[in-house]
């Protein structure tokens, strides 16, 4: 077994432990391999132990690795999400190549992410990120603020807005992290009390993912505990 295969099995087991202490059914969570700064090799051999869904940072360095894929890999149906910061120039990149874009904080951004998703392929899946604990360098829509361009986007055609995603400051401790992650949980809660119908609700990473899962997360976006440390930049 190789060690990504290996990890993966490990952190399919936390998210089940979690899920069954939170009382959820394990299918409610979804697992994205965040593959950052690995290259394709890496994505192959999660691919080989069952992984479909797939998240980049780093724009240039997504898209090249997903051409590379499509080119090594044309069958194997993988799920690409954008989960880092998008500046306007990269919005052209992340519509003709992503599936999904979990990290839109401004209109912007989403009215030309869905004016230059060629005709032809699916809706973006869009979740807009909020600044939960409102970290003053974050990137993210204030809680405020998230009502009004979660209306604006939900009204974009070639954009379908699915939910919210976070990344708050490392907290200690399952209850610090699970505090944080609640105020995430209620205003997704305040969305579809409205009737935006979101069905992804993405939090928790490889150091908080069980603290997520119980605050109600419905995708964890695993980097080094599937892949292994990042070299330090
Ligand atoms: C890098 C990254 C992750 C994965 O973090 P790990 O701590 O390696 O699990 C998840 N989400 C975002 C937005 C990231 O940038």
């Amino acid at each position: 077994m190789t060690t990504i295969e290996d990890n993966l099995q490990q952190v399919r087991g936390r998210i089940a432990t979690a899920c069954a202490r939170a009382d959820r059914d394990v299918t409610a969570v979804t697992l994205l391999a965040v593959s950052k700064t690995f290259g394709p090799d890496a994505v192959v051999q999660a691919l080989a132990a069952g992984q479909r869904a797939f998240g980049e940072n780093y724009i240039q360095e997504g898209v090249e690795k997903i051409l590379a894929l499509r080119e090594t890999r044309p069958d194997a149906a993988i799920e690409w999400h954008c989960i880092g910061p998008i500046q306007s120039n990269k919005t052209r990149l992340v519509a003709a190549h992503f599936d999904w874009v979990q990290s839109v904080d401004r209109l912007k951004i989403a009215l030309r992410l869905s004016e230059q998703r060629p005709a032809g392929m699916a809706p973006l899946q869009v979740c807009l990120q909020v600044n939960v604990d409102g970290g003053p360098t974050k990137s993210g829509v204030a809680p405020a603020e998230l009502p009004a361009l979660a209306e604006a986007v939900a009204s974009l055609p070639q954009l379908r807005l699915r939910g919210l995603m976070c990344i708050p400051e490392p907290a200690a401790g399952f209850e610090a992290q699970r505090a944080v992650f609640l105020r995430a949980r209620a205003l997704f809660d305040a969305l579809n009390a409205r009737g935006f119908g979101l069905d992804t609700l993405s939090m928790g990473m490889s150091d908080d993912l069980e603290a997520a899962v119980a605050a109600g997360s419905t995708l964890v976006r695993v980097g080094r505990a599937v892949f292994g440390s990042r070299p330090t930049v």
